[in-house]
């Protein structure tokens, strides 16, 4: 498909150029063929004074040589058609590589499209699945109890909430990665933004037995807010999830500009850091040790949300030590 798109967008290239070049060519050699004749027109006036000037005027009319000027012209035209050839050769291959260059990164978006959609669906496939083989399974048992269906209740749900749970991170993938909230800027202090995040979170950690020290201090940018709650819940989120229970979890806040929450966890290994923010990546090590539930998809959010606040985050992890996450405004 992006050959063809590819071919024909050269095809388009090449058409402008050359009508630009043949109207020039055209305008040329109109010109210069004005002012071949003119040259022999002056050339037979003169010629023919100078014969009547003589004191028995002869009558003669000599002009410029015919062929001379004709050689003229088939040399313009000849000059003229090389010009317009190697115009075509040149832009054409500059053109077909231009055109590679322009259809490259909408390649590049589509196939990332494609990936997404794909991950997207094996995501949702599988409580979905599940779903329907717990439920197929509890239709043919003819003896099932009032605590079976409960049960199947209780597990069904779960796999809804799953699938719940993907399509809000989904939705917000979508609101961030658009930059939908990129228009209501204002200033915000990112201490009490930190603040109600950690308010937020709070329970979870407390269910964790994770110890949430604040050393921040007051830091006023220009954000939009919901975003700013968004970035922090995901950090501390994933502090939380991948640490063990009874470890404690620094946020900091530095005037120089930068927020960074810092655990004592799993960390991340080498091979996966460069990857952490990719779309639906997890890191298998710490889905293994600490079993937790997600879809790869927080990162993402959080790289989104960063890049519309024209800030870079950073990661220094290193497994089994913890994980700090660097945030420069
Ligand atoms: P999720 O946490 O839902 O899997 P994320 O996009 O938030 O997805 O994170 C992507 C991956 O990065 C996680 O699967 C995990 O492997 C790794 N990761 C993120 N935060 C941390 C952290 N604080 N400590 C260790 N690993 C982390």
């Amino acid at each position: 498909m992006f050959k063809i798109a590819r071919i024909k967008l050269t095809a388009w290239y090449l058409l402008i150029i050359m009508g630009v070049s043949f109207s020039f060519s055209g305008v040329i050699y109109v010109g210069v063929n004005r002012e071949l004749t003119r040259i022999a027109n002056f050339q037979r006036t003169r010629i023919q004074g100078i014969i009547r000037g003589y004191p028995n005027p002869v009558e003669i009319s000599l002009g410029p040589d015919a062929d001379a000027i004709n050689d003229a012209r088939v040399r313009i035209v000849s000059i003229l058609a090389l010009i317009n050839f190697s115009i075509f050769v040149f832009s054409g291959l500059g053109g077909y590589f231009l055109a590679g260059l322009t259809l490259d990164p909408i390649a590049e978006m589509i196939e990332e499209q494609k990936e997404f959609v794909s991950n997207a669906s094996h995501e949702l496939r599988t409580p979905l699945t599940s779903l329907m083989t717990e439920i197929e399974v509890a239709l043919k048992d003819k003896k099932i109890t009032l605590a079976d269906a409960k049960m199947l209740l209780k597990s069904n749900l779960e796999e809804v909430k799953k699938m719940n749970d993907l399509s809000n991170y989904l939705l917000k993938l979508n609101k961030f990665e658009n930059g939908k909230n990129t228009t209501q800027f204002k200033k915000v202090d990112l201490k009490e933004i930190v603040e109600k995040s950690i308010e937020k979170i709070y329970p979870i950690a407390q269910a964790k037995n994770i110890k949430l020290i604040q050393k921040t201090e007051s830091l006023v940018i220009k954000a939009n807010e919901e975003s700013m709650n968004e970035l922090v819940t995901i950090l501390l989120d994933n502090a939380i999830k991948y640490s063990p229970s009874g470890s404690s979890i620094d946020v900091l806040i530095k005037k120089s500009g930068s927020l960074i929450v810092r655990d004592y966890g799993v960390g991340i290994s080498p091979k996966d850091l460069p990857h952490i923010f990719d779309r639906f990546y997890r890191a298998e090590a710490s889905r293994s040790k600490t079993k937790s539930e997600g879809y790869g998809l927080g990162l993402a959010i959080a790289k989104s949300i960063v890049d519309q606040h024209g800030a870079t985050i950073r990661v220094e992890s290193r497994p089994d030590k913890g994980s700090a996450f660097v945030i420069t405004f």
